[in-house]
């Protein structure tokens, strides 16, 4: 059954698991008020559950404690969380995103981004006497444990994901010679397992919930004794919105979410809407929506990717509002769920205090 309540003139910041989820008023609006605009939409009807998960506020509040902590600079190894906007504002304070360990100065702090890293790395930043805070999601961790716990038990391991992904890069890394990587239903039914060992799989956490099935049912005709985790290993939150965005697309013309390019769960969100028969853009903010899109459109869907901070959302909803949209959200549905920061990060602040 659909959710049929909506809440109507919502544009502020809103809580998400007991934490405010945007810092919006530390950044200055990415549109100019006007006094009026033509009307382009009737309404603007947004998504619940939307935008930071508890693995992106997690790691955001690890390196902007590891600044107050340490002082400028921290290193980041990668993006700490995939959106353009979250980088830049860390930059700004003196965070430095890099894409190796040797970029980073012997003895300096570094942060591991919320994506996971393989063990590699690890080792490298012990040899390079680096002070390291992982700041991996826990549930990207429990996929490292539990790939490393079937290769060490002489499972040959099918892991469900996209090429290149960090966190697919992390995954593979816990024991390459033992995963194999699938990223579709036609590999799933060409992938060449060994038979005279057991066979498991294990996924990314940011995939399609849909196109994830299709793979693992493939894989489980083709291996009926395959295992695998009861359900995917796909994260509360990706499922959350994808569910959310189910709902929103059967009442709205047009699906927007805002995300970066390279946030796995966000392009997620546009295929589902898609794969439901809604036109569906990304935008990176509220400058890249294009007016041609809403021809003919009377109610628009918004919603925003695990990595989007809730202001950019905010500034999507002022642009609508300014147009004359009546801005509304389904009924909101809250997650309670939140992570204890890094260890090394929690014994560092206690050994300074
Ligand atoms: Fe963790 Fe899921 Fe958020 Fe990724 S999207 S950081 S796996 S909670």
């Amino acid at each position: 059954m659909g959710r049929t309540a909506h809440l109507c003139n919502v544009h502020k910041p809103r809580s998400h698991g007991g934490k405010i989820a945007s810092r919006g008023s530390s950044h200055a609006p990415l549109t100019k008020p006007r006094l009026s605009w033509p009307t382009v939409v009737k309404r603007l009807l947004l998504a619940s559950p939307r935008g930071y998960c508890a693995g992106v506020e997690r790691a955001v509040e690890t390196v902007e404690r590891a600044l107050a902590l340490y002082g400028s600079p921290v290193y980041v190894r990668k993006q700490i969380v995939h959106n353009s906007h979250v980088v830049e504002d860390l930059r700004s304070r003196g965070a430095i995103f890099v894409d190796a360990l040797d970029q980073v100065p012997e003895g300096a702090t570094v942060v591991f981004s919320a994506h996971g890293i393989a063990p590699a790395v690890r080792r490298e930043a012990e040899e390079l006497r680096l002070t390291t805070i992982d700041a991996t999601c826990p549930l990207v961790t429990k996929v490292h444990a539990q790939a490393r716990r079937y290769a060490e038990a002489g499972y040959a391991v099918v892991l469900i994901g996209h090429v290149g992904h960090e966190e697919v890069e992390g995954t593979l890394g816990e024991a390459p010679e033992a995963i194999v990587l699938v990223q579709s239903t036609d590999e799933a039914e060409s992938v060449l397992l060994p038979d005279d060992r057991p066979l498991a799989y294990v996924t990314q956490t940011t995939l399609s919930v849909d196109e994830t099935g299709a793979i693992v049912a493939v894989l489980r005709r083709r291996f009926p004794r395959i295992e695998g985790p009861a359900r995917e290993d796909i994260c509360y939150a990706t499922s959350n919105r994808q569910w959310a965005v189910k709902e929103l697309v059967r009442e709205v013309d047009l699906l927007l979410v805002v995300g970066s390019p390279n946030s796995s769960n966000s392009q997620r969100l546009v295929e589902v809407a898609r794969a439901e028969g809604t036109p569906a853009h990304l935008v990176d903010d509220v400058r890249g929506i294009d007016d041609s899109w809403l021809a003919g459109c009377e109610t628009v869907g918004l919603t925003s990717g695990a990595s989007a901070p809730e202001w950019l959302v905010t500034e999507v909803c002022e642009w609508f509002r300014l147009r004359g949209a009546e801005v509304c959200e389904l009924d909101p549905v809250h997650e309670d769920v939140s992570f204890r920061l890094p260890v090394e990060l929690r014994r560092a602040e206690r050994t300074a205090a």
